[in-house]
């Protein structure tokens, strides 16, 4: 059982910002999730390295364009591992192989005569590295998603790939594969580019205006435009074209925000059935983040959040639960400091580790550092144990990006319900007689092994912390395929050492 999980390539003209940090994170959620029941995992993430931008960022900075690219890999690539995003594959688009398989891949299609060489005449956005028809600009005659940019007149020769033969088979493939483009609204937005003819994509810039990029194989005039480039890293990642790509690439599951479901929903089908390969099994979409008030985040408003700001404010587990809990597939959601510190205060401060810390460090404090065992057990207990497993349960089965949120909210639900448990059967009044010692002893044990429950769930998505929290529980190595099962932790085992999971901050 294979699953093979992508994150967009990320553009190295800015840093990384919350955006890159998000589907990067929520990839390496499924990532886990999936390697909880067992699968075999390759995730891949990283920068896409060529286009008209990046020259200019590098020019800009005064740098030449290997170190202007070294630099920014090297700075994505250390936001990702103080994310704690687990890749398997970090993708540089000026890797020697990769750029020998694009051009194999044009070839190929070249071979068959779906690349033309034509002139055209018009408007060209640079912020987007596309032409555009006078339909895509805004009244002012200006990119929508660049009104600052002026967009320029071109008029050059370029090479064109063929779209038109294609379109009918790919909205059949649509068709018969309902579950090709998740959440449904993204799958009628693409019928909808799908419903009119489309135009031919033009995959070659010129080298008189960009340099960086992968040589078209049948004329080095040109280079190749970058998303025909970028795509192709789906393949690149995992050796296509040798042998041994084909099992990765049949489960291969693309996480994109919804701005780049052109590019992923018809130019990258289109180019792989123009090369004859096989679409890949699924397009997960996802909407993106407004401040708070439904605001755009922008410098001058000042509600830009950073990733990296958040982290050493308050712990990446903060920022990767905010995202998990808060994220929505098919409309934006809000994220400010405030709020992702508000969340984690009252949700995984409040409802989880301190319900933790009080029960952990009673029972060390207690029971001469150990984990009691526990008694027969009470009405009370069983209902709270059947709420743990109904509440986890979903966490031992694949979830899809778009199933996240509702998980999460499932575990907050169940922390109440446990936070009640405890205080209704108050074992620190059980201590103080010897006849109810033994139910005070099953009231922890109880406590603490829905606990363990709990933070084994809660290794696929805030692994640092759920780690540290079942060290300190000293519990079992997590068995895979992993389901949540009860009665794991050993009665008159010893505690680690208690720490304060998630230590407030103001
Ligand atoms: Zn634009």
């Amino acid at each position: 059982m294979k699953s093979y999980i992508t994150t967009p390539i990320y553009y190295v003209n800015g840093s990384p910002h919350i955006g890159h940090a998000f589907t990067s994170v929520m990839a390496d959620i499924l990532k886990r999730n999936r390697e909880a029941l067992g699968y075999e995992l390759m995730l891949s993430t990283g920068v896409d390295e060529h286009g008209q931008k990046n020259q200019e960022a590098a020019a800009d900075l005064d740098m030449s364009v290997e170190e202007f690219l070294d630099m920014r890999g090297k700075e994505f690539r250390d936001v990702f591992d103080r994310l704690g995003i687990a890749y398997d594959y970090f993708v540089r688009t000026s890797r020697e192989g990769h750029k020998t398989a694009v051009a194999g891949m044009e070839q190929s299609i070249f071979d068959k005569g779906l690349i033309v060489k034509k002139q055209y005449t018009g408007t060209y956005c640079k912020g987007c590295e596309e032409f555009k028809k006078e339909s895509d600009l805004t009244e002012e005659g200006q990119c929508p998603l660049h009104p600052t940019m002026k967009v320029e007149q071109t008029d050059e020769t370029n090479y064109f790939l063929k779209m038109e033969p294609y379109r009918e088979k790919l909205l059949q493939h649509i068709a018969d594969n309902p579950d090709f483009v998740q959440p449904e609204a993204f799958r009628n937005e693409l019928k909808q580019m799908l419903a009119e003819p489309l135009e031919d994509l033009c995959i070659s810039r010129p080298k008189t205006r960009v340099t960086l990029g992968v040589d078209l194989p049948f004329d080095p005039e040109f280079v190749t435009y970058v998303w025909f480039d970028a795509l192709a890293n789906y393949l690149t990642n995992i050796d296509w074209p040798q042998e041994g790509y084909e099992a990765w690439w049949a489960e291969c599951e693309h996480l994109i925000g919804k701005d780049i479901l052109k590019p992923h929903g018809v130019y990258w089908p289109i180019m792989l059935m123009a090369a004859g390969l096989p679409l890949p099994k699924k397009l997960s979409v996802h909407s993106h983040w407004v401040g708070a008030g439904g605001v755009k985040m922008s410098k001058s408003i000042g509600n830009v959040v950073d990733p990296i700001e958040v982290i050493e404010k308050l712990g990446v587990d903060a920022l990767r639960w905010y995202l998990a809990r808060n994220m929505r597939a098919d409309s934006d959601s809000q994220i400010s400091v405030d709020l992702i510190t508000q969340s984690y205060n009252s949700e995984l401060g409040n409802k989880i580790g301190n319900l933790l810390s009080r029960a952990a460090k009673f029972s060390k404090a207690r029971f001469d550092g150990t984990v009691p065992a526990p008694g027969a057990l009470s009405a009370e207990d069983e209902a709270i144990r059947k709420s743990v497993l109904e509440a986890t349960s979903a966490m031992g089965d694949w979830i899809n990006l778009a199933d996240i949120p509702a998980r999460m909210q499932s575990i907050i639900t169940v922390a109440d319900e446990m936070n009640n448990y405890f205080a209704e059967q108050a074992p620190w009044d059980l201590i103080k007689n010897e006849e109810t010692r033994e139910r005070c002893e099953t009231v922890i044990y109880v406590t603490l092994d829905c606990l363990r429950v709990v933070m084994e769930a809660l290794t696929q998505v805030i692994p640092t912390s759920a780690e540290k929290a079942l060290r300190m529980l000293n519990a079992p190595e997590i068995a895979r395929p992993w389901r949540p099962e009860l009665d794991k932790l050993q009665g008159n085992g010893e505690l680690g050492e208690i720490e304060t999971l998630f230590p407030r901050v103001q």
